[in-house]
């Protein structure tokens, strides 16, 4: 911890605070130059961690040394880790391909989408059994019935499936039928959800909230990471900027940030993002191009029908396409 002191401090206050560092039993180190004083704390760090430091009378500023999230920083895997989602690898320079309708709507639809995106090469599928909606109107999902879809539809095409855990009191049940567990956007921050899926033996893909920043994204990941669930997938979903032409404003500097910043697999998922299904092969392209391990997409057969997300939705001829392009980028920047 590094305390920069006001222009002026007096000796006592530079005094106090090294008292307060040495209360807490760490060594201060003191650097009077011409302007200001600096103040150095050296040794457990996280016991000052929460203290309101700023407060103290000629402190002007308190810089950390060490990162908030530290299982979730890079410096615990330089090299990246790899998570196995129902035994399909992303991370540590594995990419994974997720893609499925927004919801999942009835048996003969999830079958038929899944079946044309495994033979455009996605290696697992998604979709949405309990739906987070703006609205309480709008269609919630099938529940349970939705799970068993999936995982009827996942063994038979040899997919790994992933969909939305919403609710706390929902984890076991999910888990019993997911390979893994998705945090949407809305619950990043749900914190007793964190806790909960960090007691969960599956992987869990962490969406980022709408308006979150990236250390928020972090430190929400630190949450399941603490709680002894490692396998975590970090997803930039699109974030609320004051532009209105897209559904949301993909941050692809966030992919870059997290690949720097954190040993975590990084997905994308450009489709909330869009919110335009014409613009979904761009962003897709752009976020494999940024060094995302793997992109979460939606795909339905006939999207003018779809129950929800119709218009972002991909057709799986244009999925098919997309997917040959992801190749020949990956190929470039692996
Ligand atoms: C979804 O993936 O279906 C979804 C609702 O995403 P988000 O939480 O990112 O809005
Ligand atoms: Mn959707």
């Amino acid at each position: 911890m590094i305390f920069i002191m006001k222009p002026g401090a007096s000796d006592t206050e530079i005094q106090h605070v090294v008292e307060r560092i040495e209360k807490k039993g760490l060594s201060p180190h003191v650097s009077k130059g011409t302007e200001r004083t600096i103040i150095g704390a050296r040794g457990d760090e996280q016991k000052l961690a929460e203290l309101p430091l700023a407060a103290i009378p000629g402190v002007e500023r308190v810089i950390p040394v060490l990162k908030p999230y530290r299982l979730a920083s890079r410096e615990v895997a330089p090299s990246g880790t790899a998570v196995s989602v129902g035994g399909v690898k992303i991370g540590a320079g594995h990419f994974m391909m997720c893609a499925g309708p927004c919801t999942v709507e009835s048996l003969p639809v999830l079958a038929e989408t899944a079946r044309l995106v495994r033979a455009a090469g996605a290696q697992a599928l998604r979709g949405g059994a309990f739906k987070p909606r703006t609205s309480p109107y709008a269609f919630q999902g099938l529940g349970e019935d939705g799970l068993k879809f999936l995982r009827e539809v996942g063994d038979a095409e040899g997919l790994p499936v992933v969909t939305e855990v919403r609710d706390l009191r929902h984890v076991e049940l999910v888990a019993r039928y997911a390979d893994c567990l998705q945090v949407g956007a809305r619950n990043m921050q749900n914190f007793d959800l964190l806790l909960e899926l960090g007691r969960v033996r599956k992987p869990v893909l962490l969406k980022r909230g709408l308006s979150a920043t990236i250390k928020e994204l972090l430190m929400s990941a630190e949450y399941i990471l603490a709680e002894g669930n490692h396998e975590v997938i970090l997803c930039e979903r699109g974030i609320r900027t004051f532009e209105t032409a897209t559904r949301g404003t993909l941050d692809i500097s966030a992919v870059a940030v997290l690949k720097a910043e954190s040993h975590l697999p990084v997905m994308v998922d450009p489709s909330h993002a869009a919110g335009r299904a014409d613009l979904v092969e761009s962003l897709t392209l752009a976020a494999v191009a940024a060094g995302a391990d793997g992109i979460i997409v939606e795909v339905h057969p006939c999207p003018e029908e779809a129950v929800c997300d119709g218009e972002q939705a991909l057709l799986p001829a244009k999925f098919t396409e997309m997917m040959k392009k992801v190749k020949a980028i990956r190929k470039v920047v692996a």
